[in-house]
């Protein structure tokens, strides 16, 4: 579903100088609106206070703006914020935005999402931390994985590129920063919105835009083949995740029981086609829930599954769901892989949760509101 009228925040720059044109304005007047829409979020053209009233008048009527709006934000102690927003038709969705300082690093772990080699030569560059956010792309989702509280809410709609990018806005605002990282893991399957998805991303990517770089921008899927091999063939330079969470079919199934048409055999090949095609490297993200798939023979499954193949994988904590009653695995099982992948010559890291005293921990996001 996407919104009923045509949106001016989806126009490019250049069409944008043609309606200028045809709205008997000079050029330059495209690039003001440009930026407020895009730098600046303008929610009303009568913030617009540089373009004539005439004008702002003709385009309220023309092309009325959706507004995103933040109902509620909690913060976490350690910045995390978390967002509830509301869209134009009333629906709620999530968004999180995270502040990583370069003091908070644990040792042997990371916060961030994806992260390889390349981020960290970034963070090392960044003196005063850098915000990430964390976006949704659909209200709700179908995958139905047993772990996840945004599965067990089922799928309302899509969202449109717009209210994608128009989160990722909100949240800069908010901190009253530029961000630096995008990663499309809140709420939804991304690439069950694919269009709307690569849209608002080439749209945080473009300098026109957001201007934030391709390599900073990530999309993690529960592993649609079609789709990422279909990603592989974008031009841009974004990052791809996994939702892998097993490497054996049986246990994958019982977790994320809508992916069972996409086993892994298929799953490994579209990944290999990804990294043969980009020259890039994957993140494979792997929960670790005690005794459900943090067994030795998981282990190896999931070495064997990564053999031959670029990739790196991020060893991530179950954040706690109510009425899901996984529970992490412990210390001493995390440690086990994290070694046995580093002795298979596998990179891998172990993520710290940001945020869970506010739920805010992305797979974590839930259109309630916050009590
Ligand atoms: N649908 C996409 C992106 C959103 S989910 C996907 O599944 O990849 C973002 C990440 O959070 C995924 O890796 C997901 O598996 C993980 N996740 C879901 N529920 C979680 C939970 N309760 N605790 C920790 N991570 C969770
Ligand atoms: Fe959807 Fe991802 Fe949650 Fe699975 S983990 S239900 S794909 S949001």
């Amino acid at each position: 579903m996407s919104a009923a009228c045509e949106s001016i925040r989806s126009f490019s720059p250049e069409r944008l100088e043609e309606l200028m044109r045809e709205l008997g304005q000079p050029k330059f007047r495209a690039k003001q609106v440009h930026e407020w829409l895009h730098l600046h979020n303008a929610s009303s053209y009568d913030e617009m206070t540089n373009l004539p009233k005439a004008l702002r008048e003709q385009l309220s009527q023309r092309f009325p703006l959706q507004e995103t709006k933040i109902l509620q934000v909690r913060e976490s102690q350690d910045s995390t914020k978390k967002y509830l927003l509301q869209l134009d038709d009333g629906l709620v969705v999530e968004c999180v935005g995270i502040l990583d300082g370069s003091g908070n690093k644990a040792q042997g772990s990371q916060h961030s999402f994806g992260e390889t080699e390349d981020d960290q030569a970034v963070e090392a560059e960044d003196k005063g931390g850098r915000l990430t956010v964390c976006c949704s792309t659909q209200v709700g989702c179908a995958m139905k994985c047993s772990f996840c509280a945004t599965g067990q809410q089922g799928l309302e709609r899509n969202l449109t590129a717009d209210e994608i990018v128009a989160q990722v806005v909100a949240v800069g605002k908010d901190f009253g920063m530029r961000v630096g990282n995008v990663v499309v893991m809140g709420q939804g399957e991304p690439f069950q919105n694919y269009d709307a998805t690569i849209d608002a991303m080439r749209r945080m990517n473009s300098d026109a835009g957001l201007d934030i770089g391709a390599r900073h921008i990530t999309v993690s899927t529960s592993g649609l083949c079609e789709e990422i091999k279909r990603f592989a063939k974008e031009p841009e330079q974004f990052r791809l995740a996994i939702s892998l969470h097993a490497a054996e079919q049986s246990t994958r199934n019982a977790l994320m029981p809508r992916l069972s048409g996409q086993n892994l055999k298929k799953l490994r090949t579209a990944l290999a086609y990804y990294v043969e095609e980009k020259g890039r490297r994957i993140t494979l993200e792997y929960m670790l829930l005690n005794e459900h798939n943090d067994t030795d023979d998981d282990l190896q499954h999931l070495i064997a599954f990564c053999e031959g193949l670029n990739v790196h994988v991020n060893l991530l904590p179950f954040n706690a769901v109510d009425g899901i009653d996984y529970m992490p695995s412990d210390h001493r099982t995390v440690n086990k892989w994290r070694v046995a992948l580093d002795n298979a010559g596998i990179p891998c890291s172990v993520r710290k949760s940001k945020g869970s005293d506010i739920a805010g921990a992305c797979g974590q996001l839930k259109a309630s509101r916050f009590e």
